[in-house]
């Protein structure tokens, strides 16, 4: 058991520090004032080769790992971009780059990989539905035969990324649960062009993660060509697993970057805030205590975030440590932006200070891309044993 980073992965960890930084602050609370999609910075991202960092260097990646995919993700959010960041490889490396590496064939693979890399196409993937939150297995989006290919009706909500992305994984029914012995089957993904006839998308309104947009989905009739079937066809359920579990370890980095940021943000106005007399309120344990707090809870949560990414690097099941990891991340990361904002006082409220945009962010994890309550009904289900309570 070694806890130390070679050499590889500091140097990641160091051009990915640097990266993040060159944009800084300034740079996020602007694009989130102006709802503005991330784009210069996505495309530095994919030109330092850390978009691309777990794709095969034939199809424009780096050919490294998920560790070194987290540990660059964790740095890069540090810089200003906080969960906002694991955002962005959710979408393109995650959704993209997991499903087509792992799932897709090799035509996919070479024509799409490629743009993947560069940073020049950006994918999305439509799985919730308006019935269909946390009990996935309820999706009714079908997707018909017709003729050589399908048809795809249904709808989606809380679609990140869909107005910026050229392509979407989208998961659909293709056979009704009545026609099948367990609800896992019958699942299929396909992999489709936004912009196609019969696909329209509206931008929900909301609280924050203003530079990636939220979408509800509308497939009328939509064609999906045979070629478009990603994975297996009626059977797709545990490749679809595989594309939420690396979903949790970007998340997962995402907010160990936002956490401390925070603290960062928190611990520097909390040594130059003098209220009472000569000391500065960072004297005070009730100002210390919780963010001492969320950062030995973030501490833990890498570990256990580097396991699962370890785990998936070396081919061995690794779904349980990227939940538990994302468990803790999410509360530690609601419970460090929250304390820093209260460091802060009134200048935690503001925007030029930068915590609230931190905060309005790192919320939606709490419950997505899956809820904690999930996670602990899991917890309680397979790991304690107890029976399941809904
Ligand atoms: C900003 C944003 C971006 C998103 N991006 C995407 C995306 O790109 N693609 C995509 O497919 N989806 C996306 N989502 C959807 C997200 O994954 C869902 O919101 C999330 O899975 C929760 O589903 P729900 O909102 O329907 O909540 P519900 O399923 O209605 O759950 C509501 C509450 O009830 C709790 N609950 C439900 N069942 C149980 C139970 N059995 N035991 C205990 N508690 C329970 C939940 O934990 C939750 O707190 C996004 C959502 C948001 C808000």
């Amino acid at each position: 058991m070694d806890f130390n980073l070679n050499e590889e992965q500091r140097m990641i960890a160091d051009a990915a520090r640097k990266l993040g930084a060159r944009f800084g602050l300034e740079y996020w609370r602007d694009h989130d004032k102006r709802k503005a999609f991330p784009r210069e910075f996505w495309k530095a991202v994919c030109a330092a080769g850390i978009g691309g960092c777990t794709l095969p260097e034939a199809y424009g990646g780096s050919g490294l790992g998920m560790l070194e995919m987290a540990v660059a993700i964790e740095e890069l959010a540090r810089g200003g971009g906080g969960s906002t960041v694991g955002q962005l490889f959710m979408l393109n490396p995650i959704f993209g780059g997991v499903a087509i590496n792992k799932y897709g064939t090799e035509e996919m693979r070479r024509e799409l990989l490629p743009p993947l890399c560069s940073g020049d196409l950006i994918f999305c993937m439509a799985l919730t539905e308006p019935d269909a939150g946390t009990n996935t297995l309820e999706i009714t989006t079908f997707a018909k035969p017709d003729g050589e290919g399908f048809r795809l009706n249904g709808r989606k909500h809380w679609i990140t990324g869909t107005a910026s992305a050229g392509k979407m994984l989208v998961v659909a029914r293709t056979k009704k649960p009545e026609e099948v012995k367990k609800r896992t089957e019958g699942i299929s993904l396909f992999l489709i062009d936004v912009e196609r006839e019969g696909l329209a998308h509206g931008k929900i309104d909301k609280l924050g993660t203003n530079t990636l947009d939220s979408s509800t989905i509308f497939f009328d009739n939509v064609y999906i060509a045979k070629h478009e079937v990603i994975g297996t066809l009626h059977n797709a359920w545990n490749e679809l697993l595989d594309v939420l579990n690396t979903e949790r370890i970007v998340t997962t980095s995402g907010l160990i970057g936002t956490t401390e940021l925070a603290l960062k943000l928190a611990v520097d106005y909390a040594n130059e805030r003098r209220i009472f007399g000569k000391n500065p309120i960072s004297s005070y344990q009730g100002i210390q205590f919780p963010l001492a707090q969320a950062h030995a809870e973030i501490a833990c949560a890498r570990l256990m975030n580097y396991k699962a990414a370890t785990n998936c690097d070396s081919g061995v099941p690794y779904g349980v440590e990227s939940n538990l990891g994302k468990l803790i991340a999410s509360q530690a990361c609601d419970k460090a932006t929250l304390a820093a904002m209260q460091t802060m006082g009134g200048m935690g409220y503001a925007s030029e200070y930068h915590v609230e945009r931190l905060w309005r962010d790192q919320r939606l994890f709490r419950f997505a891309p899956v809820s904690e309550e999930m996670i602990l009904n899991f917890i309680g289900q397979h790991q304690l044993g107890m029976p399941r309570s809904y």
